[in-house]
């Protein structure tokens, strides 16, 4: 008789910092708040942060941070998010409230049962 399968749990995927998506090419949505924030973040005003670190997204219903001529964002530096502690919600949220499919593929988190992590 064979064992019974493990019990399921939640996953949560933990970030190992190998920053691909960072460097993935797309957009990376910023809101009107995740504007200010930054912003401010920077020292900047909003309109000047506006003019130097963002385009239009390509569906063109918003606002996404610019990217280098090599598609990574321009806010990556060696392995940091400049922006760190003011980052977009898109980067808060992935893989873990959206991913796309084949992200496995791309993304170093690991999967760790939502009981060892304390949450
Ligand atoms: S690709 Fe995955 S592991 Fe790498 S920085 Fe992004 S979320 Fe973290
Ligand atoms: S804002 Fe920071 S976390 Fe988000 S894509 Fe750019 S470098 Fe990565």
């Amino acid at each position: 008789m064979s064992p019974a399968p493990p019990e399921t749990s939640r996953i949560f995927w933990k970030c190992q910092r190998c920053t691909a998506c960072c460097r993935w090419p797309g957009d990376v949505k910023v809101n009107e708040q995740e504007i200010r924030g930054i912003a401010d973040f920077l020292e900047l005003d909003v309109d000047t942060f506006i003019q130097r670190h963002t385009r239009l997204r390509t569906d063109r219903a918003g606002l996404s941070l610019i990217e280098k001529p090599n598609g990574e964002c321009d806010f990556l530096e060696g392995n940091d998010c400049v922006i760190n502690p003011v980052k977009p919600q898109q980067c808060r949220d992935f893989p873990n409230k959206w991913n796309f499919p084949g992200w496995r593929q791309v993304c170093d988190a690991i999967p760790v049962p939502v009981e060892n992590e304390g949450l």
